[in-house]
């Protein structure tokens, strides 16, 4: 019989972006129970049914064990010599057919810190191109934006342990209590020890049922909302004056632009009563240390950037931001290492701590550690990665841990993209949607069964430990980069995870201060984090914001429509979000015991909508949209605004992503899940 092993391994969650401190107890090589650490510095002895359970996809007998191979048309198993050799192959000949930009590389959250600093050191040292792209393309690239143009740095402001101290809560486009637990249970923890709670989103949220005042824009229309908040708080003289007048820029502009968005015309945009919008811009506005927590309902529009900045405007009228008056704007990232992932420059724009890939400087930093010179164009972003292969100007494309089939937009012109590209080579656990298009199929490593860290939320680099082995012949992301670019006769160095982050923070000087003996030693280190003597920076902007004059800068930016309108064909509008079980596709967590909490998808719509289009509650229905048509389940209820239906991602099978547009943030190409014209009706 095998024997429990005597210390539980610590590390950290690899589902959403909260980075819970778990410990793993393992017997015989498996694991037999996840645990949250009471000592973990977000979590303090909780977390949630995707940490604590979701596990179960460890040893299902689907796990992906030999690297895949397609002969024939049809994927068979392989060893590694042959597989590494067919991928080394096949970049080689993209290269020398269409030169280096070629070639992509989508990576993803699945991959830690280290992992993603080696797939982007790999494109821009072995192929030499900035076509590398990461999953914050489809959820967080306008908060990056927004906050950089706004504050000057690509985070959250503040840590959340100082959530503590607000005595206001203002909650957008977020869903916590089934995304983010472990913050959705803090948050309400201060609302009953007597914060004020405001709710700005379109469906009843868990949050929702125990907020001041709940506000239900109509999806699409947030600037209006955000605008016509910030016309209370000039109106009302909410603003700090002092603040604004030594610390921010743009007023003026701001000023003028908020004159066209009085709480009446606000209404007439996004159906929020005139009255709720006052009554929220005066709890925000009158609180002693406000705070803004928000989420992919702010960013996943066509106008995504342009919410974020418009959201950010209201922390710098209330000089909340920079301050110990307020709890700033922090996003709530979905997924695990979604902020390390770019941190690490896995974007084709920047290069590893957001030094642009366009600045000399910049590169040369780079150039001096990796001895060749980068590109200073910057590279495709993931769907322009789409349209190229759709083109045939991308000729191979490296997929690391996203069913990029299964979560993108549109997802039937994406497969299509994915036949139309001569080399298509899938890291992954499982025979994914996206794996089943590849021509190789790389099995790798998951959170549980490797080494590295993780970035998550609020900035925080925290311990990734292997607490079993990988099955089979699976191989981590970081060996796999590695033994690739070893058969095309590159060394890249950084031969250990811990060896990576230490050579990114001789890159990016904002991580010089990190490593994994002092992640071992502290737990978790937020950055900036330039020196190792000294604490990272929790807190943002105390003494200046991170703009080049300095300053902040509001945003005088005017509501647009989003791309789709509900119509007479088209008369309802999709929203799609996570559910309390699951993670993104529910690869990992479809596969145990968390199936059985939420076995399946549902359509939820409002009931005066069922009664208008006939559909009974629990009826098989078919929703089209112009893009595309997934059948899932009703399900009937009040939590769903009329004229709008709710749907999550999770469950590809029922292909919502086929029905969602090609619409994009204009400013980041983020896409626009949150709207989407559809029409039900019952199969
Ligand atoms: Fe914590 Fe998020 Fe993991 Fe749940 S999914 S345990 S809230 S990190």
């Amino acid at each position: 019989a095998s024997r429990p092993s005597p210390e539980p391994t610590r590390t950290t969650c690899g589902y959403c972006g909260v980075g819970c401190s778990l410990d793993v107890v393992t017997a015989g090589g498996k694991v037999t129970a996840v645990l949250p650490a009471r000592d973990g510095p977000v979590n303090q002895g909780h977390a949630c049914v995707k940490g604590r359970f979701a596990h179960g996809y460890l040893t299902s007998p689907e796990r992906l064990t030999r690297p895949l191979l397609r002969r024939d048309g049809r994927l068979e198993p392989v060893g590694w010599d042959e597989a590494l050799a067919q991928v080394a192959r096949g970049l080689r000949a993209a290269v020398d057919a269409g030169g280096p930009d070629a070639v992509a590389a989508i990576s993803s959250a699945r991959a830690t810190n280290e992992e993603n600093y080696l797939v982007q050191k790999f494109m821009r040292v072995v192929i030499g191109t900035n076509n590398v792209d990461n999953c914050s393309r489809l959820c967080h690239s306008p908060s990056a934006a927004g906050l950089t143009a706004s504050l000057g740095l690509p985070g959250g402001t503040d840590t959340f342990d100082d959530v503590e101290k607000a005595d206001c809560l203002l909650v957008v486009g977020a869903n916590p209590v089934e995304a983010h637990p472990v913050v959705g249970a803090r948050l309400l923890g201060r609302v009953l020890h007597g914060a004020k709670l405001v709710v700005a989103d379109p469906r009843a949220v868990g949050l929702a049922l125990h907020a001041d005042v709940h506000l239900r824009p109509r999806p699409g229309t947030n600037v209006a909302l955000f605008h016509g908040l910030a016309h209370v708080l000039l109106a009302e003289g909410l603003a700090d004056e002092e603040f604004l007048r030594e610390r921010v820029v743009g007023l003026p502009e701001l000023t003028e632009l908020l004159a066209d968005y009085p709480p009446q015309r606000v209404a007439d945009i996004t159906g929020v009563p005139a009255a709720d919008l006052v009554a929220a811009a005066r709890l925000y506005g009158r609180a002693r240390r406000p705070a803004i927590l928000y989420g992919l309902g702010v960013t996943e529009h066509l106008h995504g950037t342009d919410g974020v900045r418009s959201l950010t405007n209201l922390a710098i009228l209330r000089g909340a931001v920079g301050t110990d008056r307020g709890y700033g704007v922090n996003p709530l990232r979905g997924q695990n290492n979604v902020q390390g992932a770019s941190d690490m420059g896995a974007l084709p724009d920047f290069l590893p701590g957001y030094g642009r890939v366009s600045d000399p400087a910049a590169r040369s930093r780079a150039e001096a550690v990796w001895g060749v010179p980068v590109p200073g164009r910057p590279g495709l972003r993931i769907p322009a990665m789409f349209a190229a292969a759709r083109a045939g100007d991308l000729r191979a494309l490296w997929v690391i841990g996203e069913d990029v089939c299964a979560t993108d937009p549109d997802a039937n012109r994406v497969a299509r993209a994915l036949d139309a590209c001569p080399l298509v080579v899938c890291n992954e656990l499982f025979l994914s949607e996206t794996a089943r298009h590849a021509d190789v199929v790389l099995p790798v490593a998951s959170w549980l069964e490797k080494d590295g860290s993780f970035v998550n939320f609020d900035r925080r680099f925290q311990r990734v430990r292997p607490a079993v082995s990988p099955p089979g012949a699976a191989r981590s992301d970081f060996d796999v980069v590695h033994a690739v670019a070893a058969v095309m006769g590159v060394d890249l160095g950084c031969a250990t995870p811990a060896d990576a982050l230490a050579e990114c923070g001789r890159v990016a000087p904002v991580f010089a201060g990190l490593s994994h003996d002092r992640l071992d030693r502290e737990s978790a280190v937020p950055w900036p984090c330039p020196d190792p003597g000294r604490p990272g920076e929790a807190t943002l902007y105390a003494k200046r914001f991170a703009t080049p004059d300095g300053r902040a800068h509001l945003a005088a930016t005017p509501y647009l429509p989003p791309g789709e309108q509900p119509d007479d064909d088209y008369p309802l509008v999709l929203v799609t979000g996570r559910r309390w079980a699951h993670y993104n596709s529910g690869s990992m967590t479809r596969r145990g015991g968390n199936l059985e909490l939420d076995p399946v998808d549902f359509l939820d719509l409002h009931p005066d909508d069922a009664t208008r289009y006939d559909v009974r509650d629990g009826a098989h229905v078919t929703v089209e949209s112009r893009h595309g048509r997934a059948c899932l389940i009703a399900r009937v209820g009040e939590q769903t605004a009329t004229g709008q239906v709710f749907c999550s991602f999770h469950f590809p099978t029922s292909g919502v992503n086929r029905l969602t547009s090609d619409h994009a943030d204009t400013v980041t190409s983020c896409p626009e899940y949150k709207v989407t014209a559809v029409r039900v009706a019952s199969s």
